[in-house]
């Protein structure tokens, strides 16, 4: 039998990170929606809290660091969810999720939590885990060439004695300006194509690396977006993540491995924004008279109510699809599949709950009384960033279908 509740350790870090959600977040959430680019410095108190927590061996408040499940660090109840290993992965999602509830901006602003830090926890080396495991680290991909294709990086990195030698643009950089470090895609020979694309951590005092500017954007304004310049810029040898060999082979599978782990964690912050939506809808409904019944069908219901019901049913698939995946990542199942199943569920019930939110709840629902509209707003870039709709929906019918890139385009 399957049992759906969580563990007790990782219900006691997903309360912990609901608090912070609650105390902290929510009450500066409209504050930094109306100031873009300001640094929300309340965050500095809690990256020392999550200093503190992670020297204690805790786990971590936001939860982007995610990654590596390590066995000691795991809760072993073969009665508790799904059976097995839940480590790292598992309390990531619920940490990302909780705090996403509070305000996904400034879940992506949360010091030494950057997406780029789960990118290292899945493929760094023990020596490297040691070096960059309490660096804030960012992730950078994109260039003003292409965004879904990361197949087509052009940033170039050269070996130079014992540095690499970075150059090239990278837009759309979250927490670009204020992360201690960025992990940055690569192609160590352009000839050699995808299999060549290596990822390299780049601290934030590297000769050669600056911001040219940030983006003003649609929502989660409280979180940085950042255009990086790489001019030269120099960076140990031993930066590089994973093998410096070029295995045509293997292709593209060494940083494409960093998206397994990262998706989940998307799907599970449009998951807590669409439960925080869900939740003052329901409020707001309640106020207005209108009943939500669990024991009458939906057809016999007022018709907002019934709306709520197919929206919650929904979230309930999202969420389940987002703990799959990091479980099976936790337990080292290949799960491409399921992450982006996951990603691609979650990104459009989180796009289409908080824009029916808006709606159901009239003019309140799309005035600044209430976060609705922000939460409308916010929700989209989880949608598209870690790889669009479109880009998930294409990966799972590759796997499903059993075609390849170059198959099913
Ligand atoms: C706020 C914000 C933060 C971001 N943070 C980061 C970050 O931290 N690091 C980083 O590297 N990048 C980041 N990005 C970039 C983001 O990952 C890209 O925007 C995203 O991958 C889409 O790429 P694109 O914008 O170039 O769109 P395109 O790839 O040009 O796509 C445009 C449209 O075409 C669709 N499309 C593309 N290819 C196909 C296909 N084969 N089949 C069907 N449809 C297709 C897409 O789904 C999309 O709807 C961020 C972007 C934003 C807006």
């Amino acid at each position: 039998m399957i049992n759906l509740e969580l563990p007790k350790k990782l219900r006691a870090s997903a309360n912990q990170a609901h608090q912070v959600a609650q105390e902290i977040f929510r009450p500066i959430s409209r504050k930094y929606d109306l100031a873009e680019h300001e640094y929300p410095v309340e965050l500095d108190t809690m990256a020392a809290m999550v200093e503190g927590l992670a020297d204690s061996g805790t786990q971590k408040i936001g939860g982007a660091a995610g990654g590596r499940s390590d066995d000691s660090d795991s809760d072993r109840h073969a009665t508790e969810l799904l059976g097995n290993t839940n480590g790292g992965n598992m309390s990531a999602l619920l940490n990302a999720l909780e705090t996403s509830w509070g305000d996904v901006g400034l879940m992506l602003s949360i010091p030494y939590q950057g997406l780029g830090n789960a990118a290292i926890a899945a493929v760094a080396t023990d020596e490297q885990l040691k070096r960059f495991g309490k660096v804030w680290a960012s992730m950078a991909i994109t260039e003003p060439s292409f965004g879904s294709d990361s197949a087509a990086v052009s940033t170039t990195a050269v070996l130079d004695g014992d540095e690499w030698v970075l150059n090239g643009e990278k837009i759309f950089v979250t927490a670009g300006q204020r992360s201690t470090h960025i992990v940055v895609w690569a192609t160590v020979d352009k000839s050699l194509g995808r299999a060549a694309i290596k990822s390299f951590v780049v601290p934030r005092d590297a000769p050669g690396l600056s911001v040219a500017r940030l983006e003003h954007k649609l929502g989660i304004k409280a979180s940085d977006t950042a255009v990086l310049l790489l001019q030269d810029c120099r960076i140990p040898k031993d930066n590089i993540l994973g093998s410096p060999e070029v295995n045509v082979e293997k292709g593209f599978a060494g940083v494409m491995q960093t998206f397994d782990n990262t998706r989940p964690l998307v799907a599970a912050m449009a998951i807590g924004v669409a439960r925080a939506a869900l939740e003052e809808l329901r409020s707001i409904l309640t106020g207005a008279g209108v009943e939500i019944s669990y024991d009458t069908p939906a057809n016999n219901q007022h018709a907002a109510a019934a709306e709520f019901l197919r929206m919650e049913a929904d979230y309930e698939a999202a969420y389940l699809l987002a703990l799959r995946a990091a479980w099976m990542a936790d337990n080292k199942k290949p799960n491409s599949l399921e992450a982006s199943m996951s990603k691609a569920k979650a990104g459009r019930t989180g796009t289409d709950v908080t824009l029916k939110a808006v709606e159901l709840a009239g003019a309140i629902g799309y005035s600044q009384r209430t976060l609705l509209e922000k939460w409308g707003r916010d929700s989209k870039i989880l949608d598209i960033f870690e790889g669009t709709q479109q880009i998930q929906q294409l990966i799972v019918a590759r796997r499903i279908l059993g075609k390849t890139s170059a198959e099913l385009k």
